[in-house]
Parts: C-alpha cells; sequence; structure tokens
C-alpha cells in the first residue's frame, strides 16, 4: 500500500474523510491493487453473509464472546500508544496485528458469525482510536482476518467439533490445532504481501513481509490464543491470567524495537539526526557544567553525486555504509556519529578543545581518502571502488558557540569554506 504520512488523517479529520470514500486514498493506488482489494473484501463479505445464515449462535456462546470482545479492546487501549507508533511506522508495508491473538481464540471459542463481529468490532475500534490508520486499511485487514478465520475454520472441522469451544484431543487434535494456526497466519501473510508486492513489484519479497521479529511475535501470539481458548473453556474466571501476561509481553517486546527503529539511521547504523541532536545536547550540558571544551565534525563526501550517476544509487549506499563504518571506527566509543542527512555526517566530540579538533578530522579525512570498498558493481559484479574524499568543517565549544545550533552552523560554514577551497580537507570555524 502507498506511504501514507499520517498528517492527512490526523483524528479532526478521520470522521470526515471516511466519510468520503471518494477521497480515499486507495483510488490513487495503481488499477491492479485497487482490483485485488476490493476482491479480498468481496470475497469476505460474501463469505461472512454465507456464514451468518448458516452458522446457528447459541446463548451461551455469547459470553465467551463478550469476554473475549472485552479482552481485545482492553488489550488494544492498554498498547494504544505502541500500536499508533506501529501504524505510523509501518504505513508501507506490513503491520502485524495483536489483535490476532483474540481472532484466533476466537475461531476456538465461538461459532463463525461471532467471529466476525469480533473482526469488525476490533476493526472499528483500532480504527477510531487509532491515530494515523485509513478506514480502508481496516476494512482490508478485517477482510484479510475474515479468511484467514474462514480458512482456519474450515480446517478445525477435521475435529468434526459439535460445538463451541472447540477441544483438540491427543495428537492428532494438536496436528490439527498446529495447521489451524498455520492457516490462518498463512492466509493472512500471503493476502497482505500479495496487495503490498502489487503495490510496489521492485520491491524484495523479504522487505514485503516485514521485520521477521514482528513473525515471531505473531506466531507467539498464536501460542497465546490457544491457552487463552483453552482456559475460556474451562475455567473462564482465570481468563484473566494470560490477559495480564499479554499486556506487558507486547509493551516490552514493541517498545526496544520503535526506540531502536527512531534512534538509528537503517542506511548506515549511524545515529538518526533527530536523537543526535538529543544525544548531542545533552552532552552540552555535561560540558557547560564542567567547563570541559567540546567539538563538532560536519563532514560531507565529495562529488558523491557524481559517484552515483557513474556508479548507480545503490552501490552509492554502499559506499555510505563503508564510510559510516569508518568514521565509528576512527573515533572513541562516546563520540556521537550521525547521518545528518543524505551523504553528510556529524560528529560530536565530547573533551575536544581547538588544539586537538583538526588533527582528528584530519586523521578521519585521511583514512576515508585511503578507503577502498568492495562493492557489489551494477554492471561486472563486485568492484573495488577506491579515490573517495571527504570535506570536513570544525567547530569548538566555547570559541565558536554554547549550544548546539551555534555550533552545527559554525561547522557547516566551515564545511563550505573545505568545499570552496578545493574539497578533501579540513577548515576551522573560528579561522
Ligand atoms: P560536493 O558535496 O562535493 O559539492 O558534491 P556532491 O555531488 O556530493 O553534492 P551534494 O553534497 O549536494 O550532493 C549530494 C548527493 O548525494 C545527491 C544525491 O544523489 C546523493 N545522496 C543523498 N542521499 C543519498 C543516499 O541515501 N544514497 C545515495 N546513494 N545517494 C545519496
Ligand atoms: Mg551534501
Ligand atoms: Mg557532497
Amino acid at each position: 500500500m502507498s506511504a501514507s504520512h499520517g498528517l492527512d488523517c490526523v483524528a479532526p479529520w478521520r470522521g470526515l474523510m471516511a466519510l468520503r470514500p471518494r477521497r480515499w486514498k486507495l483510488w490513487s493506488e495503481r488499477k491492479i491493487v485497487i482490483g485485488y482489494v476490493l476482491a479480498v473484501e468481496l470475497v469476505a463479505v460474501g463469505l461472512a453473509a454465507g456464514a451468518i445464515a448458516a452458522v446457528p449462535v447459541a446463548l451461551s456462546d455469547l459470553s465467551r464472546f463478550g469476554l473475549l470482545a472485552a479482552g481485545a479492546i482492553v488489550h488494544r487501549e492498554a498498547v494504544r500508544r505502541i500500536e499508533n507508533q506501529r501504524e505510523w511506522v509501518a504505513s508501507h508495508g506490513l503491520l502485524t496485528n495483536p489483535t490476532a491473538l483474540w481472532i484466533f481464540a476466537g475461531v476456538l471459542s465461538v461459532p463463525l458469525p461471532l467471529v466476525y463481529a469480533m473482526t469488525t468490532l476490533v476493526h472499528l475500534h483500532s480504527w477510531y482510536r487509532g491515530s494515523a490508520a485509513r478506514l480502508y486499511r481496516k476494512l482490508f485487514s478485517a477482510a484479510t482476518m475474515v479468511l484467514a478465520a474462514t480458512a482456519a475454520v474450515a480446517l478445525l472441522q477435521l475435529l468434526e467439533p459439535n460445538e463451541y469451544p472447540v477441544i483438540p484431543e491427543g495428537p492428532i487434535g494438536l496436528m490439527v490445532l498446529l495447521g489451524a494456526a498455520a492457516l490462518y497466519w498463512l492466509v493472512n501473510v500471503v493476502i497482505v504481501v500479495g496487495a503490498v508486492m502489487l503495490s510496489d513489484p521492485l520491491q524484495p519479497v523479504r522487505q514485503a513481509l516485514g521485520d521477521p521479529g514482528d513473525q515471531v511475535v505473531v506466531v507467539a501470539s498464536l501460542g497465546l490464543a490457544v491457552a487463552l481458548a483453552m482456559m475460556l473453556a474451562f475455567q473462564p474466571w482465570l481468563f484473566v491470567v494470560p490477559m495480564l501476561a499479554v499486556l506487558p509481553l507486547h509493551r516490552a517486546l514493541l517498545l526496544p524495537h520503535f526506540q531502536q527503529v527512531a534512534r538509528t539511521d537503517c542506511k548506515t547504523g549511524l545515529l538518526t539526526a533527530g536523537f543526535w541532536r538529543e544525544e548531542a545536547d545533552r552532552e552540552l550540558q555535561r560540558a557547560r557544567r564542567l567547563a570541559e571544551p567540546l567539538g563538532v565534525l560536519m563532514l560531507d563526501l565529495d562529488h558523491f553525486k557524481s559517484f552515483n550517476d557513474r556508479m548507480g544509487h545503490l552501490v552509492g549506499d554502499q559506499l555510505l555504509r563503508a564510510v559510516a563504518d569508518e568514521l565509528r571506527s576512527e573515533t572513541r566509543p562516546y563520540d556521537l556519529v550521525g547521518r545528518f542527512g543524505g551523504e553528510e555526517f556529524v560528529i560530536l566530540l565530547p573533551g575536544v578543545g581547538a588544539a586537538q579538533v583538526e588533527a582528528i578530522a584530519d586523521r578521519i579525512r585521511e583514512r576515508i581518502s585511503r578507503l577502498r570498498v568492495l562493492v557489489d558493481g551494477p554492471h561486472d559484479g563486485p568492484t573495488t571502488v577506491d579515490g573517495i574524499s571527504i570535506s570536513i568543517g570544525a567547530s569548538v565549544r566555547p570559541n565558536d558557540g554554547d549550544d548546539i545550533d551555534h555550533l552545527v552552523l559554525a561547522a557547516d560554514g566551515a564545511l563550505l569554506a573545505a568545499k570552496a577551497a578545493g574539497r578533501d580537507r579540513v577548515c576551522l570555524a573560528h579561522r
């Protein structure tokens, strides 16, 4: 699905946008994607209508339905901030859905029409409470889950259950149960990856599959779903116990992941500009308190555009990664090395004053000029790239400023001077 930046669907507008289907971003997708999404939704609606007409619901099913639906909503509320952030980040690609846990528990505990009702409820709730999700994405996700749940229920029929909850017995029961869980997972993944691939056919399947860690979470949550369903079947009151485990696990699994995403630039492994700035601010306050010096370097690769033009952007990326690795290994562990933008880097050197900054910057410059990188060439396989050069501007506290903005500005001015003077050199701000 196409990238969405969340801003055009923040809470106050969401209701309006949803009520104007003609303005949905879906319609700007390729025709084949629109057709695919509508086909999945149509099949889901057809299946749902058929099952609602054919499958009876007993009064006794309603209490299990109520407990599961309440559990799903409490779960989603408790992890609301994490999920909103994930939806925002994953607006391009596959987003694993933690509510899978409840839907699959529902597959084992209640008849299909109630599973569909749960799917609808859970999606409406997460759309209403979400900050970045679009209604059409929720519809598609709900349709996917309807298909996945229906496939899993069809497989469970091998056990010939005559009422709910379904309690698989013995090794055969276990096999069928595992098969149903696997099928549920597979149908979900295949449908969603299909949409992602259709909308961007050039990306590798592995990228469309998303983070493998997320899939591990889904598999784990299917396991928990079975435990929940069995507990619900035998001792509904004990249902609260796994519930207590679900919430902290969810938080514990996702928070570090997203902190990592926010802090690390995925192309180079360096700090992102935003996180660099935060950390640099902290270091600056420390330097002020202890009256210590501090150096800032701004670095920009020379003639990188023509390198890209000759070798292609993918090779350019490999070079960026190699340069980033050099910067890391040429600095101390507590220096902050960040990617400022495209092929611009920024380094904070705590404790480094006017006397040493030039020598350090020149050491880095020289190391880059000696760099030889083995890259996957555009035409003829692996090639060694050398003759790379970098220009560096340096500033120091307190001479050139006493806050990050001034120091970065001063170093940037020095960098421009280094470029103007012929590149592959270091210029200091205060000269
Ligand atoms: P100079 O700095 O020496 O003046 O010349 P330059 O060609 O490097 O000019 P500039 O710094 O303005 O150009 C930056 C180029 O870096 C433009 C763009 O093609 C490339 N670039 C920016 N980000 C990326 C990236 O993530 N990957 C790749 N491969 N290239 C990038
Ligand atoms: Mg540049
Ligand atoms: Mg450049």
